[in-house]
């Protein structure tokens, strides 16, 4: 295959063939003939002008076979998960997956990092000293059958094309793009040999779909593709226009995860999380309806059942047990930095895209592919839009490490909030269903 004939086809606005299609993922993905440079060139010319249906799924279906695909067939719990599009202190996989697992889900988790300034499951997790994330198949078989949970990401072996092409988008701009983030996740998720899948479509300022209506199609896609693997599969479309819970970092979202699991945390999180969660029970048969298992959702928080599950996992996946019980083990950055408000009046914008970026500046996501993640350093979010706040009031806390990055961060901080006369009202929480 000639690769600048298929840059040009597609910067032209042709289509790909199957066979070029495959030749592509298959030789990024295993170090063949496919550079950096010309895939980064290529994955433009695809967020430029798009995939159609056909390629899109030839696309996803090759990245899909990069990679192992797992036959769980023979463990009999539902096999169920969760997937974000992605947001900006969107920790509901920490809480909602061993949440899941404790109402008898089986739960096999695979996760990305940190994407722009979207945060990852998996970088936040890593926060957890010891806690390994990377598991060859008969590992994560094994853990999952043992205890009905893994959290782990793409491996060598599985979905490998999207280790790569993930990593590479993240520094490149080629991230908001519908068939690229469609391929990304639909091939991780169909590689976990699901019965039932819920997406979680982000829409607003810190999500890749800024409108309804980008938003609106993403989930279409991607509930499609999984329906014609045969998956069931929902996507719940929901607000991130403003950071989800009050923590965005790493190790911090870790500790506003394990008070979600003691029966605390912040209200918007919990409830995205037990929606997410009632979808997922219901679609795996492990729930009647939604409102026994929001019951059950609940009945495994105030139980403690999940918490010890989380507690296992962590101890099986060779993390330190301890900080579940004292958060203060995690990694902490060593200043803060509180942002005040300059009047009094009505929290109008509270920018989800600003505060995530102003993380990665401070070193709590990457800018390079060779970054290497901050976990202590991250921002606690005190307000709300529509909250009203006196002059002087802490807007939000700028927790750093490095002087050189703080000056950058902070003016993005500013930058987010607007306090205004008001009224302002708090956006919906959840949107629409896709079903
Ligand atoms: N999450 C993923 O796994 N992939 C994307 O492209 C975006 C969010």
């Amino acid at each position: 295959m000639d690769f600048l004939d298929l840059i040009g086809a597609k910067r032209d606005g042709g289509a790909l063939t199957p066979d070029e299609i495959r030749w592509v993922i298959d030789s990024y993905a295993h170090d063949g003939a496919v550079t950096d440079y010309q895939m980064a060139a290529l994955l433009m010319a695809v967020l430029i002008r798009g995939l159609d249906s056909d390629e899109l799924a030839v696309w996803t279906e090759a990245m899909l076979n990069s990679g192992e695909v797992f036959d769980f067939s023979s463990i009999d719990a539902a096999k169920v998960d969760k997937h974000s599009t992605g947001g900006v202190g969107d920790k509901v996989s920490i809480p909602l997956a061993p949440m899941v697992a404790a109402c008898g889900g089986a739960v096999p988790m695979i996760s990305g990092r940190g994407l722009g300034h979207t945060g990852g499951t998996l970088d936040k997790l890593e926060s957890i000293p010891g806690f390994r994330t990377g598991f060859d198949p008969p590992e994560f078989r094994s853990l999952l059958e043992e205890h009905g949970l893994v959290l782990a990401g793409q491996s060598e072996t599985v979905v490998p094309a999207d280790r790569k092409i993930y990593a590479l988008r993240d520094v490149t701009g080629t991230v908001p793009s519908i068939p690229l983030i469609s391929s990304s996740i639909m091939s991780k998720k169909l590689a976990e040999g699901l019965d039932a899948l819920v997406l979680d479509v982000k829409v607003g300022s810190g999500a890749f779909m800024k409108e309804l209506a980008g938003a609106r199609e993403l989930a279409t896609t991607m509930v499609g593709i999984g329906k014609a693997h045969g998956t069931a599969t929902t996507a719940l479309i929901t607000d991130m226009n403003q950071p989800l819970g009050k923590e965005v970092g790493n190790a911090s979202e870790i500790v506003e995860s394990i008070e979600v699991l003691k029966g605390g945390g912040p209200a918007d999180l919990i409830e995205v999380t037990e929606r997410l969660g009632s979808e997922m029970l219901v679609m795996g048969g492990l729930a009647d309806d939604h409102p026994a298992a929001v019951e059950m959702l609940r009945n495994a928080i105030a139980s403690g059942a999940a918490f010890e599950k989380m507690e296992e996992v962590v101890i099986a996946q060779g993390g330190n047990p301890a900080v579940l019980h004292d958060p203060s083990l995690l990694p902490k950055a060593v200043s803060h930095e509180v942002v005040a408000a300059e009047r009094s009046g009505v929290v109008e914008r509270c920018d989800a895209f600003d505060i995530g970026v102003a993380g990665v500046r401070l070193g709590a996501g990457r800018a390079t592919m060779e970054d290497v993640i901050d976990p202590g350093v991250g921002m606690t979010v005190h307000v709300a839009i529509g909250d009203e706040v006196a002059a002087g009031d802490p807007l939000v806390t700028i927790h750093w490490n490095r002087a050189e990055r703080l000056e950058a961060s902070r003016q993005l901080v500013e930058r987010a909030l607007t306090v205004g006369d008001g009224p302002a009202d708090a956006p919906p929480l959840i949107y629409e269903e896709v079903r």
